[in-house]
């Protein structure tokens, strides 16, 4: 898509701190970070939401999505204090940007139930 920020930055067409990418998904730090570690991972392919995910994405990405969470939570230390992974889908869900993501946020203690 050519006017997605999230393509360009699987492109890297636009710069980001990149902390993990596979043929399939990429993950980066997020420009305005909510909690002490606040990471995005996405599908390289433009897929706008989970809504628009179909039965072949959902077995390929998004097991992939989450071993990429599990290098990410191994890697930076978050599994003994914990940490939360949170895909905002469609207006309601809070959704800005479309193109799925997962954000790992973790280096803080969350709040429940969400605003
Ligand atoms: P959403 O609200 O759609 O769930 O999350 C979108 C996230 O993307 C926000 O946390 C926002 O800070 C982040 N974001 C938006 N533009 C950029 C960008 O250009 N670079 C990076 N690294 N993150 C971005
Ligand atoms: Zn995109």
């Amino acid at each position: 898509m050519d006017n997605c920020i999230f393509c360009k930055i699987a492109k890297k067409e636009l710069s980001s701190e990149i902390v993990f990418e596979s043929k399939n998904v990429i993950a980066f730090r997020d420009v305005a970070p909510v909690a002490p570690t606040h990471i995005l991972v996405i599908p390289h392919k433009h897929i706008a939401s989970l809504n628009e995910l179909n039965t072949e994405q959902r077995k390929i990405l998004l097991p992939e999505i989450f071993e990429c969470i599990d290098e990410l939570v191994e890697k930076e230390g978050l599994k003994e204090d914990g940490y939360r992974v949170v895909n905002n889908c469609g207006e309601n869900g809070g959704q800005t940007v479309d193109h799925i993501h997962f954000h790992l946020l973790a280096g803080r203690a969350m709040q429940w139930p969400p605003g």
